[in-house]
């Protein structure tokens, strides 16, 4: 028997409580936490399978015109556990407001356990509240715990081991890991591991964009395969030093960012306008159609590297983005890179060879 089976073989002796998780949206920034919290909470995990045709599609079916991608992919990923797993006891869908008194997370996620509890044949939800602005996390955790019949000091007692958890998988990734190798030892409970370094490229892009469209290989046409394949090294905001996003970004006088991971974004780029200038050769901005938080950031963030004179991309996704379309705007984007690169070094060597005669 493999691990996987003994662990369902324990469960069903155990009679645990069944929990779904969508892996869409946040599950890309909080899945280790949440992992850890509801398995030290004595919870069975039922996470949905890897995004595809089929999710997608069912997910733009409920999910109404104007809506971003990543919220249709949500549905989608709601839908298939309702239909694949009927003896689920809960679904989970946190509503994340604040994790910072400085900012707000998009409002669509203020209102996610809302939308989807009018899903048919949806299983009871177990709500999750995060508004730092209102309340500690402390009593958010013992206000889950209560659903899943838990006294407080076994609540507290469980954040306090996902918290120590969560601190390794970030340490993880600012080591270097990328998001999804580091997502898939957790899902197998591996330890955290670096995979084997292959040799450096030439060429080194930040990619910008939320977890849910850098990550998920299906709505996002497996982008980052695409950059490597094309020797190019990408770094995301994961991997930055946490002392980057300490200082918030003030735009000019009157213009704040309430959101929280535009901010994060905007934090990085700061970085790189400054001392980081030589460390990446162009930025990409992964964006979904329909999302207003990011539009308006990209904007900025165009201004800013036509200061610097970093090459910049922005590419808009949505469930229709073909794959042809991707791959040209890519490879002219890492040409235009190159052909930049290999003039400045030609115009350096030009000047040194003028300072020896
Ligand atoms: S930040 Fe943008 S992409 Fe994300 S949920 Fe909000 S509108 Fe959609």
């Amino acid at each position: 028997m493999n691990r996987k089976t003994l662990k369902l073989v324990e469960n069903k002796k155990m009679n645990k409580i069944k929990v779904g998780i969508p892996r869409a949206l946040h599950y890309y920034r909080y899945f280790p936490f949440w992992k850890k919290l509801l398995e030290e909470m004595d919870v069975e995990i039922i996470l949905s399978i890897q995004t595809n045709k089929k999710i997608v599609e069912t997910g733009v079916q409920q999910g109404f015109g104007e809506l971003c991608i990543p919220m249709k992919i949500y549905y989608g990923h709601v839908l298939y556990l309702i239909n694949n797993h009927p003896d689920l006891d809960f679904i989970f869908v946190p509503r994340y407001i604040a994790e910072v008194k400085e900012a707000f997370f998009c409002p669509k996620f203020l209102s996610l356990p809302d939308v989807i509890k009018i899903l048919p044949n949806i299983p009871k939800i177990l709500n999750f509240e995060v508004n730092v602005k209102e309340f500690p996390i402390s009593y958010s955790i013992i206000e889950l715990g209560k659903q899943l019949g838990l006294s407080s000091s076994r609540s507290l007692e469980a954040y306090n081991r996902a918290k120590v958890y969560h601190q390794q998988y970030l340490n993880f990734l600012r080591e270097g890991s990328t998001v999804n190798h580091a997502l898939r030892l957790v899902s197998r409970d591996l330890p955290f591991k670096l995979p084997k370094k292959k040799p450096d490229n030439k060429i080194r892009l930040l990619l910008l964009g939320h977890g849910y469209n850098l990550f998920d290989t299906f709505i996002n046409l497996d982008f980052q395969k695409k950059l490597s394949d094309r020797q190019v090294d990408v770094l995301t905001i994961e991997n930055m030093p946490e002392s980057i996003f300490r200082t918030p970004v003030i735009v000019n006088k009157k213009l704040r960012n309430y959101w929280r991971h535009e901010e994060e974004i905007m934090q990085a780029i700061r970085y790189f306008l400054r001392t980081g200038r030589n460390e990446i050769d162009g930025v990409i901005f992964l964006i979904s159609f329909a999302c207003g938080p990011d539009s308006l950031i990209s904007e900025l963030i165009m201004r800013d590297m036509k200061v610097v004179g970093l090459p910049y991309l922005a590419i808009i996704m949505d469930e229709h983005s073909g794959e042809a379309g991707m791959l040209t705007r890519i490879e002219s984007f890492v040409e235009m890179i190159k052909r930049k690169k290999k003039k400045i070094e030609l115009e350096s060597q030009q000047e040194k060879s003028k300072i020896r005669v």
